[in-house]
């Protein structure tokens, strides 16, 4: 197997990584202390001091994604106090398959499916890696932890089923009333044991506001131990970059070529772990940015300039961010545009071409994209697959069409049946509690055990 281009750095086994903040004024934390607080102090994002490089052969003979994970990772827990864990954790978090499928009408194109774990989206596997971690963290704790998450839909969906019956962790999951589909809801609501769920009488920044205010209180949190499980957290992107490095190598061990990603971004909390596993030396060419009409990022590729505003609601709704909180994480690694240029593109995609994608590809080739996935399916056949490119490119699908049926069935008039991890939650009994949107109210449930 030829190495491939921009291996020249090698980790040191010896030294333990350390994680410094965005911002720059919070000492370094080791592994552990930033997956345990989240943010750092100075209200910065967690990034590795240094990345370790790896050569294609550093894999030679891997094949399941447990072990992608375990040596891609294991430069990361180097030292740390998890690290005779790695190896458990990554069992305990990679439990399902993340198939590199390819597509028999393009023959340069294949879909990697990160939609298979138990609530069909990407944000699985950061859930229950941070999940692994933390139960691991808490072994030795005398209180339990208390872990809080604000949800629109999707995160608080894959948080509470990653953390359900893990010992020593109490999940509380706010959600806005009557703003989650059916499906959503049946995902948040259907756990119990230690997933505590709220119906809150507000909208999502509700739900954010009181979470925000608990982290806010100093009192609240002299007498509980409370974390979040917000997309932010390193513990999170961390796992991400396993399936782009397996994806990468599965794809050069059988073509001797260089595959791009074609990413459905957001938070930008998938893409940067992307572009972390292309820094870290594996086979990957390009990382291109799909997003819906929320065009921040797009703009400032083109521009340079950095102009975060209001989202706007799409049908890719999980992608509604106007403020992208990991181009701090971006940005800390590639200060100058044009460097990032020159690996990374990004386009922007309207509603109106998100459903003709959806239709388009169901009616000619009988592909079902979910409407997040449908962005970057877009932006290939646009943007990538014209010019007589012999680029070769995966599309990272990062949910199940099923789970947004509410926007696909009208448009393929057909009903779209369930993968059997979700219709399993379906016929769960759900259980949640009402709360109203003031501080007291969500506080008082805190004290409580
Ligand atoms: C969260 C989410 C995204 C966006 O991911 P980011 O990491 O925020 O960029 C895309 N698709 C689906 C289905 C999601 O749930």
């Amino acid at each position: 197997m030829d190495i491939p281009a921009g291996c020249t750095r090698r980790n040191d086994p010896t030294t333990a990584v350390k994680y410094l903040s965005t911002v720059g004024r919070s000492a370094p934390a080791t592994l552990s202390a930033a997956i345990g607080v989240g943010l750092a102090d100075d209200g910065g994002l967690f990034v590795p001091e240094v990345f370790p490089t790896f050569q294609s052969s550093d894999f030679a003979r891997v094949e399941s994604l447990v072990e992608v994970a375990t040596i891609l990772l294991s430069p990361f827990f180097s030292g740390d106090e998890m690290e005779s864990e790695l190896a458990a954790i990554c069992h305990d978090a990679f439990s399902f398959p993340v198939p590199l499928r390819p597509l028999p009408y393009k023959p340069s194109l294949a879909v990697l499916e990160l939609f298979h774990g138990p609530t069909a989206a990407f944000k699985d596997v950061g859930a229950r890696f941070l999940a692994a971690c933390l139960q691991r963290l808490e072994q030795q704790a005398a209180k339990p932890l208390k872990v809080l998450v604000a949800t629109s839909g999707d995160t608080g969906g894959a948080v509470a089923a990653a953390f359900h019956q893990r010992p020593g962790i109490e999940v509380y999951v706010l959600y806005p009333a009557g703003l989650v589909s059916p499906r959503q809801e049946k995902q948040l609501t259907c756990w119990d044991d230690n997933v505590h769920v709220f119906r809150v009488g507000g909208v999502f920044d509700d739900c954010q506001r009181l979470v925000k205010e608990a982290f806010a209180s100093s009192e609240l949190r002299s007498v509980q131990r409370l974390t979040s499980a917000n997309s932010i957290s390193i513990g999170r992107l961390l796992p991400q970059s396993v399936y782009y490095a397996a994806a990468a190598l599965w794809h050069w061990r059988e073509y001797g070529r260089k595959a791009s990603f074609v990413v459905p971004t957001g938070n930008l909390g998938n893409a940067v772990a992307g572009i972390w596993a292309r820094h870290m030396g594996l086979p990957i060419d390009r990382i291109v940015l799909a997003t819906n009409a929320n065009r921040t990022i797009p703009d400032y590729l083109e521009t340079g300039r950095w102009e975060p505003r209001q989202s706007l609601a799409t049908l890719a709704s999980a992608m509604d961010v106007g403020n992208p909180s990991n181009m701090e994480r971006l940005r800390h690694l590639h200060p100058d545009v044009k460097t990032l240029n020159e690996q990374v593109s990004a386009w922007a995609v309207s509603d109106e071409q998100i459903r003709n994608q959806i239709k388009l590809d169901y009616e000619q080739h009988d592909q079902l994209w979910c409407p997040h996935t449908a962005t970057a399916a877009y932006v290939h056949d646009h943007y990538l697959a014209n010019g007589g490119s012999t680029q070769d490119h995966i599309l990272v699908a990062t949910a199940h069409p099923a789970k947004f049926e509410t926007v696909i069935e009208p448009l393929i008039e057909k009903e779209i049946s369930m993968p059997p991890a979700l219709a399993k939650l379906m016929h769960l009994p759900s259980c949640f509690t009402d709360l109203s949107p003031d501080y007291a109210a969500f506080q008082q449930v805190l004290r409580q055990a």
